[in-house]
C-alpha cells in the first residue's frame, strides 16, 4: 500500500464522490496536509478528514479562485483534479449554453488547476492525476460535450506529461466507466431508470450489470485506491498514461 507521510495534496472536486474518496483514502495513508477545493460551499465545510486541511470554495473554472490558491501555497506533492458536470443531451437538442457550461468546469477549470498544480511543483517535482472518463475513448449518444470534454483533458494529460518529465513531474489520467456518485443525478437517462428499477440503487445495479463484463459499477474508494497508485512512488516510472477503469465496459 503506497504511503504519504510528511506529503501535501491537492484536490478539486473534493467534496464529493471521487474527489472526497480520494481525500479519505490519502489521509489513512499518512497524507500530512489536504488543499480541497469545490463549488459546493456547504459540503465541502461539511467534509471531515483526519489530517490538516486547507478548503476553498469555488469554481475551479475562475481564474480568481486560483490566484487565492496559488498565495498559500508553500509546497505541493500530489495533485487530483477532478471537478466535474456532466450532460446528457443529444446534439440536435445541446445548446450552446450546456455545452459552454461542461466544458468551462471540465476544460477551463482543469487547465487552471493543472497549471497552478505543475507551476507549484516547477522545483521540486511531484505527481499528478487528471480524472477524466471513459466518455472521452468511448462514444455514446447524449455524450458530445461530456465526452469532448474528457478527450480534452486525457490529451491535456498527455502534452503536460511531456512538459513536466524534465522537471520530475508525472502527470496521468484516470479515466473510470461507471461509478456510483452523485454525477449521475445530472444525466436524464439516470433519472428514467430510476423510475424503472425502482430505486437509486437498483437503477446502478442494473447499469453495471447491462454495461459491464465485470457486472457492475466500482466504488469511490476502489477509484481512490487506484488514483492513489498512480500518484505515488509505485508508478515512478508511469507517466502520460490513461488507466481505464470500467469493469471491461470499453472493450
Ligand atoms: P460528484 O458529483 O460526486 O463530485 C463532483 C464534485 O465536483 C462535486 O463536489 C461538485 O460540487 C464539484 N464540482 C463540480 N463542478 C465544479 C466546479 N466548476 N468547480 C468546483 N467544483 C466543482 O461526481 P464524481 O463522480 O465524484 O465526479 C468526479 C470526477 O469523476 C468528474 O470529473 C467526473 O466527470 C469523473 N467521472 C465520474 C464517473 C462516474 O460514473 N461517477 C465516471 C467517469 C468519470
Amino acid at each position: 500500500m503506497p504511503r504519504f507521510e510528511g506529503k501535501t495534496a491537492l484536490i478539486t472536486g473534493a467534496a464529493s464522490g471521487i474527489g472526497a474518496a480520494c481525500a479519505r483514502h490519502l489521509c489513512t495513508r499518512g497524507l500530512s496536509r489536504l488543499i480541497l477545493i469545490d463549488k459546493d460551499e456547504q459540503a465541502l465545510a461539511a467534509f471531515s478528514a483526519d489530517c490538516e486541511t486547507v478548503r476553498h470554495h469555488g469554481d475551479v473554472a475562475n481564474p480568481a479562485l486560483w490566484t487565492k490558491v496559488t498565495a498559500g501555497l508553500d509546497r505541493l506533492d500530489c495533485a487530483i483534479l477532478n471537478a466535474g458536470r456532466a450532460d446528457s443531451a443529444p446534439i440536435v437538442d445541446l445548446d450552446l449554453a450546456n455545452w459552454r457550461q461542461v466544458l468551462s468546469t471540465n476544460l477551463d477549470g482543469m487547465f487552471l488547476s493543472l497549471q497552478c498544480a505543475m507551476r507549484a511543483m516547477q522545483d521540486a517535482g511531484g505527481s499528478i492525476v487528471l480524472t477524466a472518463s471513459v466518455s472521452g475513448i468511448k462514444a455514446e449518444p447524449g455524450t458530445a460535450a461530456y465526452g469532448a470534454s474528457k478527450a480534452g483533458v486525457i490529451q491535456l494529460a498527455k502534452v503536460a506529461a511531456k512538459e513536466g518529465a524534465s522537471k520530475g513531474i508525472r502527470v496521468n489520467a484516470m479515466a473510470p466507466g461507471g461509478v456510483d456518485t452523485p454525477i449521475w443525478d445530472q444525466v436524464a437517462m439516470f433519472g428514467d431508470f430510476v423510475e424503472q428499477h425502482g430505486s437509486r440503487e437498483a437503477a446502478i445495479a442494473a447499469m453495471g450489470e447491462l454495461a459491464t463484463p465485470l457486472g457492475r459499477f466500482a466504488r469511490s474508494d476502489e477509484i481512490a485506491g487506484q488514483i492513489a497508485f498512480l500518484l505515488s512512488d509505485a508508478a515512478a516510472t508511469i507517466t502520460g498514461t490513461v488507466l481505464v477503469s470500467d469493469g471491461g465496459y470499453s472493450l
